[in-house]
């Protein structure tokens, strides 16, 4: 039986929107970060480059003098009192990265930064530094988030409600790679792609979170895919997800 104000009392209903954790890895120039961006703006989530990420602790790293590839150098750094302090802007609109408080965004774009970044990603105490920094990003993301790298689906996010992985012909990845003058702004295509087969390499062979299509991941090989049809596919998959 109702109370005196049982009968006017409203009963107050939060709806909770669905979360949403989608997960992008792939190799290098294979589009993660352009179509990453594009869902999470048309699905209203938030974004991380964790990319950027590896490459701001880089930066640091070579900023400090410290050599890439000394792995105990490294790790006395990130642990020491000079450890760095990433922080990520997760609006896909306008990604933002900093060291320190430092805007990093064009540096870490550097051809130095990138020739180093596999030897520091494949540093354990650096993953296990920039994975917590990463799961703390989604767990802050009150409205779901796309996260995108090489280990996201496999090891950083593994119950993510969508797992992709972006692959697309070495050439193909090169030729976009040239074409949004990342990688070093002058280099031939040649270059950029052994570049980009250099860093795969690396990436896919190291002994702590390789690069590898995680379980449950849908492959998407976009070579012969517009940058619309990737993303439509995704949000396709996403409002799916939702509806279930
Ligand atoms: O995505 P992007 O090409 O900017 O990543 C730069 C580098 O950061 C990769 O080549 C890889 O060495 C490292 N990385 C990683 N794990 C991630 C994301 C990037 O090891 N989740």
């Amino acid at each position: 039986m109702c109370g005196p104000e049982g009968s006017s009392q409203r009963v107050r209903l939060s709806i909770v929107a669905p979360r949403l954790v989608i997960a992008i890895d792939g190799p290098a120039g294979s589009g993660k970060s352009s179509v990453s961006r594009a869902v999470a703006t048309r699905m209203g989530l938030n974004y991380l480059d964790t990319g950027a990420m590896y490459r701001a602790l880089t930066w640091a790293v070579l900023q400090a003098g410290v050599d890439p590839d000394d792995a105990l150098a490294v790790t006395a750094f990130i642990e020491g009192e000079r450890s760095p302090w990433i922080t990520s802007g997760t609006d896909p609109s306008r990604p933002t990265i900093e060291v320190d408080g430092v805007d990093v965004a064009e540096p870490i774009r550097s051809s130095d930064v990138t020739s180093a970044v596999s030897a520091v990603s494949a540093v354990p105490e650096v993953r296990a530094h920039l994975v917590g920094r990463q799961r703390e990003y989604v767990r802050d993301s009150g409205v779901g988030i796309v996260v995108e790298g090489r280990d996201i689906g496999s090891v950083v996010l593994p119950n993510s409600d969508i797992k992709i992985f972006l692959t697309a012909d070495s050439q193909v990845r090169a030729q976009r790679r040239a074409a949004e003058k990342l990688d070093g702004h002058d280099a031939s295509l040649e270059a950029t792609q052994s570049a980009l087969l250099t860093r795969d390499a690396k990436d896919s062979t190291r002994a702590v979170s390789p690069l590898a299509r995680a379980d449950g991941a849908i492959e998407l090989d976009t070579t012969h895919l517009t940058f619309d049809e990737v993303v439509d596919h995704i949000v396709d998959l996403a409002r799916q997800v939702l509806k279930t």
